[in-house]
């Protein structure tokens, strides 16, 4: 029946794929989205094989971090073909599958029920031809809602972790710390934290300060027992870097960003 062929073309899906990322917010707009991009594109840096899953239902922004706005695939023989992102230097292209080029256009809003948030996440790993994997990075919807639950269900028994994205503000950091007890209740190893726009550096003086209150960012993150990977600071180049379709650890790597994400690569 149609359950047991889904099962059986996500578990001949997942046999192929090493390591799973699931990049969480509790909160949306704190960066999870850039944060994903950039370590997926990190690691295509280091050599691996990757594939980014952009599982952010309401906004399906990696077409647009990967540079392929507008575009579309078509139901092939093996599935639905990621697109694949090219750079100089990568031996491996990145492969990038997204709600996004199977819409009839991009502004089409999702109102969805969750039944059919289910099937997609489903459809998102089984029905996308990733192909052998070192790394698969599943851009999360933000929170801890049926999305997740689907989805931590549906990998159990592979090998999976999370990374974590907050902004060093307090509120963002309570939300946060909901996403760090979900994984621990569910067993679910926590790469780490990584602080978004953790501040920013003066173009005219260099010096450096911070827009969102850090107070009590390291205490919380101690006391829950989760590492901080990363810092990664507010900017012009990230905030237009989402434009240009080239993640910015790749497009301007002695830049801070790109040495701020290579630590949160670097702990995965
Ligand atoms: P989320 O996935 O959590 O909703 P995004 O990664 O889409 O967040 O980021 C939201 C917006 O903020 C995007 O336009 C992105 O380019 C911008 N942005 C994210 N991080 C930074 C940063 N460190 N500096 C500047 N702009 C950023």
């Amino acid at each position: 029946d149609k359950g047991q062929h889904e099962k059986k073309l996500i578990e001949k899906r997942l046999a192929d794929i090493g390591q799973i990322i699931l990049v969480m917010a509790n909160k949306g707009g704190v960066g999870k989205s850039t944060v994903s991009a950039n370590v997926a594109a990190g690691l295509a840096g280091r050599g691996y094989k990757v594939g980014v899953a952009d599982a952010d239902i309401h906004g399906p922004n990696q077409s647009r971090f990967f540079g392929f706005v507008g575009q579309r695939v078509r139901l092939g023989k093996n599935g639905l073909p990621p697109k694949d992102f090219e750079f100089f230097g990568l031996e491996h292209p990145v492969k990038v599958g997204s709600l996004a080029f199977m819409m009839e256009r991009d502004d089409t809003p999702i109102v969805w029920r969750d039944a059919y948030k289910h099937d997609f996440m489903h459809h998102l790993i089984g029905s996308f031809d990733w192909g052998p994997l070192d790394f698969l990075v599943i851009d999360m919807p933000p929170g801890t809602g049926n999305e997740l639950i689907t989805l931590a269900d549906m990998l159990e028994g592979h090998d999976v972790a999370a990374l974590l994205a907050t902004t060093p503000q307090e509120v963002a950091l309570m939300d946060s710390l909901k996403a760090v007890r979900f994984c621990q209740e569910r067993g679910l190893p926590l790469i780490g934290v990584v602080e978004n726009m953790a501040g920013v550096t003066c173009p005219n003086c260099s010096e450096q300060f911070h827009v969102f209150p850090r107070a009590h960012l390291a205490e919380a993150l101690a006391a829950a027992e989760v590492e901080s990977v990363a810092q990664i600071p507010l900017s012009l180049a990230l905030s237009s870097g989402s434009d240009t379709g080239v993640p910015v650890i790749l497009s301007a790597p002695e830049g801070p960003e790109a040495q701020a994400f290579a630590s949160a690569v670097a702990a995965c």
